[in-house]
């Protein structure tokens, strides 16, 4: 199977092709057709299956069909538990949208507040962050949600086991209903599952 098949436009293909992708992984193969269809989802993968470009490829795609995102403005927010992954998967972003004209920023305890807030003001096509840090920018009216169409969680049994459970459904209270969601995790426990049903209720399942 090649990338091809998914209907990605050719500056996403071209994108892949310069970091050397032959054929898409397992979850790829999975993911990105469910994604593109506008499901939600719940999936769990270890790390180095190729998990973020399985969430990441669909939402470029989507993303370059949509309309020019408003200032203090996200339309897709990536979750993720830590400031590494959060560069890791901005990095990613970054590779992966080259050839498009969409905009990543990623935000976490640690990135200077000021130069953030000033960078949200153009708006942001996605926006990788740590909940915390997330949660500040909001309570500081640096950015609203209110264009907001897709919601990944990364990592959420490590999210949970880092206590980030209140900070999250504070998260996720504030954003519209009628977004696409996306939940990633190595494990589905108890937890992740109860989590899940905070964020959805019709999700398509893929385990590994
Ligand atoms: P991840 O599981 O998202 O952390 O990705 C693990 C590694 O696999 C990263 O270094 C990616 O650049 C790489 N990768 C992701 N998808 C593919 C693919 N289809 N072909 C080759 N490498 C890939």
């Amino acid at each position: 199977m090649s990338f091809a098949q998914f209907g990605l436009s050719t500056a996403i293909l071209q994108a892949l092709n310069e970091q050397g992708y032959t054929a898409p992984t397992d979850i790829q193969k999975q993911a990105i057709p469910l994604i593109l269809q506008g499901r939600d989802l719940i999936a769990a993968a270890q790390t180095g299956t190729g998990k973020t470009a399985s969430f990441v490829l669909p939402l470029l795609q989507k993303l370059d069909n949509g309309t020019q995102v408003r200032s203090r403005s996200i339309r897709a927010l990536i979750l993720v538990p830590t400031r590494e992954l959060a560069m890791q998967v901005e990095n990613a972003i970054r590779q992966y949208s080259r050839h498009l004209n969409l905009s990543s920023l990623a935000v976490y305890g640690g990135t200077d507040l000021e130069t953030s807030k000033q960078q949200l003001t153009q708006g942001i096509d996605l926006l990788v962050a740590t909940p915390g840090r997330l949660l500040d920018l909001a309570y500081q009216r640096a950015l609203f949600f209110n264009d907001l169409e897709f919601l990944v969680l990364d990592e959420a049994d490590r999210m949970l086991d880092m206590g980030f459970i209140d900070d999250l459904n504070k998260i996720i209270d504030r954003l519209p209903s009628d977004r696409q969601s996306m939940l990633f995790s190595a494990t589905l426990n108890e937890k992740v599952r109860y989590l899940a049903d905070t964020v959805y209720d019709d999700a398509a399942q893929i385990n590994l």
